[in-house]
């Protein structure tokens, strides 16, 4: 049984609803809670723009600076360290005579690689590693049918996991262990990331806070003191304000609330006001979430692939110019360049709006989809490898759409959901 563990935190920056720190606390007479930032995620991507922008950067050091806060409250701390995970970590377990490492478990490629990479030095080092799943709502171990036959339609994945489904319980704040004697370490800010400085625009949906606290915070004001879930299914696929959907996207992408968390939440409104289909919807957004989860799980690096994972070659189109007047909403198509604006000035855009400027770069531009994939990466607050990257996809017509000719038509869609074009004047002003 080790007595000595450091959890290394990644996108599961909380306390409640952790197995990984959990089961550490659980186990251990002496914990290291770990993060650190990783170089290669704040490095410029070849089109110019920086993997990680500044909106999802300053999100993630507040969830960091939260999570750490929190730590010391109970008389821990949240090392922080920045560098390559797979080198320092072995590091600090040498230094400090560790025996184990605990960390939550990884799906998309490039992060199965590094905790590979760790697992190999850790493993030479006799050091032992253990993971766990704390991302999904289902956990794996739960799914009804293997990740490598996981059906290539949504509805068919949803309809089996339904049949029989079983939420495992949330896991309990576990009481908080001694830290050994160590450097705390400064949490960088974006100057130091090499990243620009965010100006408020006060269009934004919501002003995002992150931390756990917040999320939960942002979870009570959603589904109890607003009472918005009832409506939810009804309001999903609004473009303007706080209310029209949850905005836990940017929560769950860094794990400040867990799915699962917000799963029992759903479940005890139901109780105690209301069950209806909204109530509902949320969850079935949940497994969407699930269902790109255990996809980028199966198909591996395929995700980042040109055909996708439908294989489709379709001949992509490299025009930089027009992607470039996409990018800063200046296509000259009002609804397109007034998400546009909305994802570039705020970090935010809704899902009706990604679904159409995703289409309009894909179909109407024939631009590769990826490039728009990866300035999503950069710009969204609530970027997630998983969902961005198969809802690309999806919309590119490369993923798991069944239907082979989707399109949207962005005159259609402004009649259905902007049709008085509130939405176009906010970001257009016209
Ligand atoms: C091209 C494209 C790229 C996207 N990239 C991301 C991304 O990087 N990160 C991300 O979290 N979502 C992504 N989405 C999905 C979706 O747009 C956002 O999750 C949603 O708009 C976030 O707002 P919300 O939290 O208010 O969502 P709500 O409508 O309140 O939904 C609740 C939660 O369900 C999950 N969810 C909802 N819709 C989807 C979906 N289509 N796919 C996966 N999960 C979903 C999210 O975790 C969300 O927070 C993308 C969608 C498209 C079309």
């Amino acid at each position: 049984m080790p007595t000595t563990i450091l959890v290394w935190f990644k996108n599961d920056l909380r306390l409640l609803d952790n197995e990984t720190w959990y089961r550490a606390c659980q186990q251990a007479d002496c914990v290291i809670p770990l993060y650190v930032f990783d170089p290669r995620q704040f490095a410029p991507h070849k089109l110019g723009f920086p993997r990680s922008g500044s909106f999802r950067t300053q999100f993630l050091i507040d969830s960091v600076t939260a999570l750490r806060e929190e730590l010391m409250q109970k008389g821990s701390n949240l090392i922080v360290r920045f560098g390559l995970p797979e080198f320092i970590i072995p590091e600090i377990c040498a230094k400090n005579k560790f025996s184990h490492v605990f960390t939550s478990s990884e799906v998309a490629s490039e992060e199965v690689s590094i905790l590979n990479a760790l697992t190999h030095i850790l493993g030479s080092k006799e050091v032992g590693i253990q993971t766990f799943a704390t991302s999904t709502l289902i956990h794996p171990e739960d799914l009804p049918i293997a990740v490598t036959n996981l059906p290539n339609q949504f509805t068919l994945f949803r309809k089996q996991v339904e049949r029989d489904w079983t939420i495992r319980q949330q896991f309990e704040k576990p009481e908080i262990k001694p830290l050994p004697q160590l450097e705390p370490g400064i949490i960088p800010n974006l100057n130091l990331l090499g990243l620009p400085a965010i100006t408020p625009d006060h269009r934004s949906v919501i002003t995002y806070k992150g931390g756990e606290a917040a999320a939960h915070q942002q979870l009570k004001e959603y589904i109890w003191d607003k009472d918005l879930l009832k409506v939810y299914k009804e309001t999903r696929n609004g473009l303007i304000g706080a209310d029209y959907s949850s905005k836990l996207s940017a929560a769950l992408a860094v794990g400040c609330i867990s799915p699962r968390t917000i799963y029992h939440e759903v479940k005890k409104y139901e109780q105690e006001r209301v069950t209806n289909q909204s109530t509902y919807w949320l969850i079935f957004e949940l497994l969407w979430r699930d269902y790109f989860r255990f996809g980028a799980q199966k198909y591996g690096s395929m995700i980042f692939q040109g055909h996708g994972i439908s294989n489709k070659q379709i001949n992509w189109k490299y025009d930089f110019e027009k992607f470039n007047a996409w990018r800063l909403g200046k296509t000259g198509v009002d609804f397109v360049d007034a998400n546009m604006k909305e994802l570039l000035l705020t970090g935010f855009m809704s899902n009706r709006g990604r679904q159409n400027v995703a289409s309009f770069l894909t179909k109407d531009l024939g631009i590769d989809w990826r490039w728009g994939a990866a300035w999503f990466e950069s710009q969204l607050i609530d970027y997630d490898v998983c969902s961005n990257w198969l809802n690309w996809a999806y919309v590119a017509g490369v993923g798991n759409d069944p239907r082979e000719d989707r399109y949207f038509n962005i005159e259609s869609q402004v009649k259905k959901y902007d049709p008085d074009r509130l939405y176009v004047k906010l970001w257009m002003g016209k």
